[in-house]
């Protein structure tokens, strides 16, 4: 995604603003947590907040200019069960204790072509033994995307990942109500595609 330089996306600022920017682990609530990796500009997270005002939000992006623009849609819906966060996927269980989280979504996460990227792709299986650890027992992973091969790939990790069993695979979603910015851009040219995956065991 290009951006243009923000000023105010300095992370000094973000920080003044209430933004996490160093990984630290979170005090959470005693509420639902939701947390989506990757938020963008935040359309997906900021409409959920809002409706779901007894679950507590977590929106994690690394990209101090695109999240930039989920902390002004935070202050202008005056949203306190939204916490944003400047980071990285990768440390995740800094932030969070082990079993602590509801629901996770992926919002049409970067495809990652090459195959010697792989590994970065967020529904690679490291990263959904990450998932696992900070998931509750009974949590469950939603992932949005228009690219097809990261789709196919994503399922046959969920599948060979022995924690996950797959309870929604869709090769056409319809338009729903939380729609992101990438999805608002997408359709017109093609299906989307989504998976939930739900956490096997029932520890929590
Ligand atoms: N969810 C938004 C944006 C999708 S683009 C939408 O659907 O419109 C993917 C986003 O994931 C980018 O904003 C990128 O900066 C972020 N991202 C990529 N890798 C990440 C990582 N390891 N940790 C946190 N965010 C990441």
């Amino acid at each position: 995604m290009r951006q243009r330089k923000i000023k105010n996306a300095a992370p000094t600022l973000l920080q003044q603003a209430g933004v996490i920017i160093e990984p630290v682990r979170l005090e959470l609530p005693d509420q639902p947590i939701v947390l989506e990796i990757g938020s963008g500009k935040g359309d997906f997270i900021i409409q959920m907040a809002r409706d779901y005002p007894d679950k507590s939000f977590y929106a994690l992006e690394i990209n101090a200019n695109v999240l930039y623009r989920i902390l002004q849609k935070k202050e202008a819906e005056k949203l306190n069960n939204l916490t944003i966060i400047l980071g990285d996927a990768n440390d995740l269980l800094t932030y969070f204790a082990e079993h602590s989280i509801a629901e996770i979504y992926l919002n049409f996460s970067d495809p990652w072509p090459k195959k010697r990227h792989h590994k970065r792709r967020l529904t690679y299986k490291s990263f959904l033994e990450l998932y696992k650890r900070i998931l509750k027992g009974n949590g469950f992973i939603q992932f949005r995307t228009d690219h097809l091969d990261l789709f196919a790939a994503s399922i046959e990790s969920f599948d060979l990942q022995p924690h996950f069993i797959l309870i929604e695979v869709n090769y056409d979603l319809p338009l729903g109500k939380y729609v992101t910015e990438y999805e608002q851009k997408k359709r017109p040219s093609g299906p989307i595609y989504q998976l939930r995956a739900k956490v096997e065991s029932d520890d929590s």
